[in-house]
C-alpha cells in the first residue's frame, strides 16, 4: 500500500489516481475527465502549457477533440470547436467574428433564441442587425451595406420550412467581403454541407440530430483554420466548451447518426405525403412536396433528403388542437427536436410572448399550425397515429 505513512483522510485523496496504463488498443476511447495534467517541474512547465495540448481541460480535452474531428469530417471543414450548447456555439461565433460598428444581415424566420441574442446582446455591443427574408435575393441584396460583416442564416426556416438558397447568399456576401455563417441544425451534414457551398462557418445545435437521443446538450462550430483560430481564442475566454463526459457520449451518438437521420428523412417525406392526403389537413410544409414554393431549389440543394422537420395546418381551433395532442398515442409535444422519437411543437404557443396574435398570423403561425420533428419509428405506425388523432377535426363545433 503506497500511502500507509499518511492517514486515511489524506490517503483517500491519492490512492487509485494512477491511470491503469497502458491499456492497449481499446475499441472505444477512454473518457478523460481530468481537468489538468501533472507538470513535473519548472522546466516541464513550458512543455506542459505550450507544447502539450492537454494541459488544462477548458483549453483542450481528448474526448472533445475526438468529437471535433468527427464534425470536421462530416462537414468537410478544416477545424471544429465543440461547445456546451448550440447557443454557446452561436454566441461565441458572433461575438468573436463581429465587432462594434459591424452590420449583420439575418432573418426573423430563424431559431427564436438566436433572434433574442441578436436583439438583446449583439446590438448591446454596438453591432447593427437587419432582418430580411433570406429566401428573397433582392431583399438580401438591398440590405447589404459597406459595413456588412456577416450574413447569418439557416437553410430550412422555422416553422414554415422554407428553403434558403445558400449559393445565392454566399454570392451576395462574398461580393462585399462579408462572411456567411450558417446554422445547419435542421439540415445536418447528411442533407447539405454549407462549407461545400462556400459558407465560411457552419454551426450546429448538437442537442438535436447529432445527439439524437434527447439526452445531450452541445453545439459545434466548423470552418477554415484562419477563422477558427480567431474563434478559438475567444472560446477559451468565454468558457463555452463541452465537458468530457458529454463529449464521449456525443461521439457515441455520432456513430449512428447517418442511420438515424436517413431514416428520419425518409419518414418525414412519407409522413408529409400521408398528411397531405388527410382530409383534415389544410396544407403541409415540406420541401420534397411538389407544391412547396421552393421544391426545385430544395431538390437541387438536398438530393439525399430535405431534413426531418415539417409543419402542417389544421383547423384554427385551440380546443381541437389540444385534443389532437391528447389523442396522439406515440407522438409527444416537446420543446426540442431531432430526437429518435417523433415529436410535435406548437409554434404559435412557443412565440406567444414575443409576438402579438396579429404578428403571428402575419408570420404564418396560426393556431392550427403544428410542427413535427420526425423520428425513426416504423412509418406505418407513425402515419396511423397521426390519422387516428386527426379525426378530432371531423367533429362539428
Ligand atoms: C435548438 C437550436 C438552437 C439552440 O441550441 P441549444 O443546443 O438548445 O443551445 C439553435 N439553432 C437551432 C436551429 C436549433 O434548433
Amino acid at each position: 500500500m503506497m500511502y500507509e505513512t499518511v492517514t486515511k483522510k489524506t490517503g483517500i485523496l491519492y490512492v487509485g489516481s494512477e491511470p491503469k496504463m497502458p491499456v492497449e488498443r481499446p475499441e472505444t476511447p477512454p473518457i478523460y475527465v481530468s481537468t489538468a495534467n501533472i507538470i513535473c517541474d519548472m522546466d516541464d512547465y513550458d512543455n506542459a502549457s505550450q507544447g502539450n495540448k492537454y494541459y488544462y481541460c477548458r483549453t483542450a480535452n481528448p474526448n472533445r477533440d475526438n468529437v471535433a474531428d468527427a464534425v470536421s469530417f462530416l462537414e468537410q471543414g478544416e477545424q471544429s470547436l465543440v461547445c456546451s450548447s448550440g447557443m454557446a456555439a452561436i454566441s461565441t461565433t458572433l461575438l468573436s467574428l463581429a465587432k462594434a460598428g459591424d452590420h449583420i444581415i439575418t432573418s426573423n424566420a430563424i431559431y427564436g433564441e438566436t433572434i433574442e441574442l441578436f436583439d438583446r446582446i449583439i446590438t448591446k455591443f454596438g453591432m447593427e442587425v437587419t432582418y430580411v427574408d433570406l429566401t428573397n435575393r433582392e431583399e438580401v441584396q438591398r440590405a447589404v451595406r459597406d459595413n456588412t460583416k456577416i450574413i447569418y442564416t439557416e437553410i430550412i426556416t422555422n416553422p414554415l420550412i422554407r428553403v434558403v438558397d445558400i449559393d445565392s447568399i454566399v454570392d451576395i456576401a462574398h461580393r462585399v467581403g462579408a462572411l456567411v455563417v450558417v446554422d445547419s441544425t435542421f439540415t445536418t451534414p447528411f442533407a447539405l454541407r454549407p462549407l461545400e457551398h462556400g459558407a465560411d462557418i457552419v454551426i450546429h445545435s448538437m442537442t438535436k440530430y447529432f445527439g439524437g437521443h434527447s439526452d445531450l446538450t452541445a453545439g459545434c462550430i466548423t470552418g477554415r483554420n484562419e477563422l477558427m483560430k480567431k474563434i478559438y481564442a475567444d472560446y477559451l475566454l468565454f468558457g463555452t466548451c463541452l465537458d468530457p463526459n458529454s463529449s464521449w457520449l456525443m461521439l457515441r451518438s455520432i456513430r449512428t447518426m447517418e442511420m438515424r437521420v436517413s431514416r428520419q428523412f425518409a419518414n418525414a417525406k412519407a409522413l408529409a405525403e400521408a398528411l397531405q392526403e388527410d382530409c383534415h389537413v389544410r396544407y403541409v410544409n415540406y420541401p420534397s412536396l411538389i407544391n412547396h414554393p421552393q421544391h426545385e431549389l430544395a431538390m437541387q440543394l438536398m438530393p439525399n433528403g430535405c431534413g426531418a422537420m415539417l409543419s402542417f395546418r389544421v383547423e384554427d381551433d385551440r380546443e381541437k388542437v389540444n385534443e389532437f395532442m391528447h389523442r396522439l398515442k406515440l407522438v409527444k409535444y416537446l420543446g426540442t427536436l431531432g430526437g429518435y422519437k417523433t415529436t410535435i411543437a406548437h409554434p404559435a404557443t412557443a412565440f406567444r410572448f414575443e409576438f402579438t396574435t396579429e404578428q403571428l398570423i402575419k408570420m404564418g403561425m396560426e393556431e392550427g399550425l403544428i410542427r413535427i420533428s420526425v423520428g425513426i419509428e416504423d412509418i406505418q405506425d407513425l402515419i396511423a397515429d397521426f390519422r387516428q388523432a386527426l379525426t378530432v377535426f371531423a367533429k362539428a363545433k
